[in-house]
């Protein structure tokens, strides 16, 4: 008999996955919350510019709700925005808060949903498992296939110049996530290809966590690789492709299931340092590292590589060890097709910055805790000197 560990698992209670669902996104709210009456969508300059929050909006007033739009949010939101947006929420009296945009907009949604009615102050929200009470109804509609934010409970605010904090909280997770590739259409190739990488880490990342590793997460990891690998380069060379685009979807959401149960590790501590300093996008500073660390990991979770080798890579044979080698490399033939930056170099990180990367690094004492093999100051630095 296998000997189950124990574990809980937590997610979004409804998803939707659908084509068109955007533009009716007034009957899916008026049959899932008949109460609701004003809507505040919350997005970002550029997806308002697509004009693709129109239909929404419009079905919205269609079904009888009075809508506003916040479409201030920026990636990396400072804590300045999030409380602006809080300030809007108030002073339209919102009663629902859609998320319409990408991980920024969602976690910006989040925290609206849960500070508009509540007397914490936002300080107060910071780390685990510290908002206290109920919020307000929470929608969340992801407009690149990419962090899963629809369906995770954190939400990273920037608090100092470089300096963030995170929001943990079973209030986070949203009463509703509708998937509808029509929203990501736009989506320019490089974002497709970084933003599609960054689920692919989520996957591996929750399939190979020490902490909270659980067979729920590992079929999901499972499934949405399978998703993501057989879809990602269509989606980039084709970018109208419907039904690509509504895989990637998925698999980008069934990757937030999985590291939402079984958290990231140490290819997302050594990513954020090269977003933090050098604001490269969240998805393309995964991807430059994201082999480099694959190489370090394997002497401790070949094993588990290898199994993901066989989803990813189906024709690799031979060792565990040389099947986890073919998916480090199956995963920089991605990067390679698609035209992303490849190297630190290519985003303007030179051989001087390495030691302030993985001092920075270091300080990601959570995520590096869930790595499959210690990781020492040196071994960053060294890991980052492979990458540069
Ligand atoms: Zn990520």
């Amino acid at each position: 008999m296998t000997d189950f560990p124990a574990f809980s698992f937590s997610t979004v209670a409804h998803i939707v996955s659908e084509l068109g669902a955007a533009a009716r996104l007034g009957e899916h709210i008026a049959q899932r919350f008949p109460d609701a009456r004003r809507a505040l969508l919350v997005t970002d300059p550029g997806f308002l510019k697509t004009g693709l929050v129109d239909a929404p909006a419009a079905s919205l007033r269609a079904a009888g709700l009075a809508v506003e739009v916040y479409s201030k949010v920026v990636a990396d939101p400072p804590e300045v925005v999030v409380l602006e947006a809080v300030g809007a929420a108030r002073a339209f009296r919102a009663d629902i808060v859609i998320g319409l945009g990408g991980g920024s907009s969602m976690d910006v949604a989040k925290l609206i949903a849960v500070l508009t009615d509540s007397e914490q102050p936002i300080e107060a929200i910071y780390g685990i498992g510290n908002v206290k009470g109920t919020r307000l109804p929470l929608v969340q509609i992801p407009t690149t296939a990419g962090t899963g934010s629809e369906v995770t409970n954190i939400a990273i605010v920037t608090t100092g110049a470089t300096t963030k904090m995170g929001v943990v909280a079973p209030q986070l997770y949203a009463d509703l996530a509708l998937l509808d590739a029509e929203l990501t259409l736009g989506l320019p190739p490089q974002v497709t290809a970084a933003t599609g990488i960054d689920a692919m880490v989520h996957a591996i990342e929750a399939y190979t966590t020490r902490h909270k590793k659980n067979p729920l997460s590992d079929v999901l990891a499972r499934k949405a690789l399978g998703l993501l690998s057989a879809n990602l380069i269509t989606a980039c060379e084709d970018g109208k492709n419907l039904a690509a685009r509504q895989a990637m979807l998925l698999g980008a959401m069934l990757a937030g299931q999985a590291f939402s149960n079984a958290p990231v590790a140490a290819v997302h501590a050594l990513a954020y340092p090269i977003g933090g300093i050098f604001h490269v996008p969240h998805g393309l500073s995964n991807s430059l590292v994201l082999p480099h660390v694959l190489r370090f990991n394997a002497p401790e979770a070949a094993g588990l590589y290898a199994e993901l080798a066989e989803i990813v890579v189906p024709a690799a044979s031979g060792s565990a060890e040389a099947r986890a080698e073919a998916l480090a490399v199956a995963m920089q033939q991605i990067a390679t097709v698609t035209g992303i930056e490849r190297t630190l170099q290519q985003v303007g990180i030179k051989e001087t910055d390495l030691d302030r990367l993985a001092d920075d690094a270091m300080l990601q004492t959570r995520l590096l805790g869930n790595n499959p093999r210690l990781v020492t100051r040196e071994d960053a630095r060294a890991i980052y000197a492979s990458a540069l």
